[in-house]
């Protein structure tokens, strides 16, 4: 969404970066990807982690500048679905009539990676957990030096998914939490595949991690629907996510 009434939280569709000592990964290529400054990126190989690749969290990609330099290494890591690799998922998004070129025709030297079990990238060790959501989605944790970070994104908390989210976010120093619905929404929205704040505190306070940050807003709710949500929990280490807000650890 976009306009003056969501000026605070921003309108941009789920993106996040990660820097460590300058090593780095993204989380997600929504439409957040094109905010993220050049001179963040530098000129070594970006390291993109999709939860899955519902078109909110792609859409970013054939628009993000690093496609169009010559030789530019963009490494893409999914889940394969539906029998289709992590290119192919992709594929389905760059091609006609959704769109004119295909991955391989740009400029940059995208590589996509099929990830089945615990990874890692540089020097960060990621693990993830299925995702309750329909057509499937994952949760990552993603360590590095002794941090971690918990990106729980497009989650709904059914079936097992409270215990073990809850387990992958022990002692985490920030649990990225899908706040998208109130408990009342949530009473007509059970099986869209997302969560509440109140589920989100449960499981912060029983995981034991440091910060708390609800994500993925719906998209109706503007900058003063946001704040009255977030006025209601916020603490020091409780907070909205907010675009282009950066979180030092
Ligand atoms: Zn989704
Ligand atoms: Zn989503």
């Amino acid at each position: 969404m976009s306009g003056s009434s969501f000026a605070k939280f921003g309108g941009a569709t789920s993106c996040y970066l990660i820097d460590a000592d300058g090593q780095q990964i993204i989380l997600d290529a929504g439409t957040g990807i094109k905010n993220i400054p050049s001179v963040f990126l530098g000129d070594k190989p970006i390291n993109i982690l999709l939860s899955h690749t519902h078109i909110d969290h792609i859409i970013g990609l054939p628009f993000f500048t690093p496609m169009q330099e010559e030789g530019r290494i963009i490494n893409v890591y999914s889940v394969p679905r539906n029998g289709l690799s992590t290119y192919d998922q992709l594929s389905k998004l760059f091609s006609s009539p959704l769109w004119p070129v295909g991955i391989s025709d740009y400029p940059a030297d995208v590589r996509c990676y099929d990830i089945t079990a615990p990874f890692t990238v540089g020097d960060f060790a990621i693990d993830f957990i299925d995702s309750p959501h329909p057509g499937g989605s994952v949760v990552y944790s993603i360590n590095y030096c002794g941090h971690k970070i918990v990106y729980a994104t497009d989650f709904e908390h059914t079936g097992h998914s409270i215990p073990e989210l809850t387990e992958l976010a022990k002692n985490a120093d920030v649990l990225m939490y899908d706040g998208q619905y109130t408990d009342e929404e949530y009473e007509n929205k059970r099986g869209y595949g997302h969560s509440t704040p109140r589920i989100g505190m449960k499981i912060f306070e029983n995981s034991g991690a440091k910060n708390l940050m609800f994500i993925h807003h719906a998209p109706e709710k503007n900058d003063d629907a946001l704040l009255e949500l977030e006025d209601a929990v916020r603490t020091d280490n409780i907070r909205y996510a907010r675009e282009g807000v950066n979180l030092i650890l």
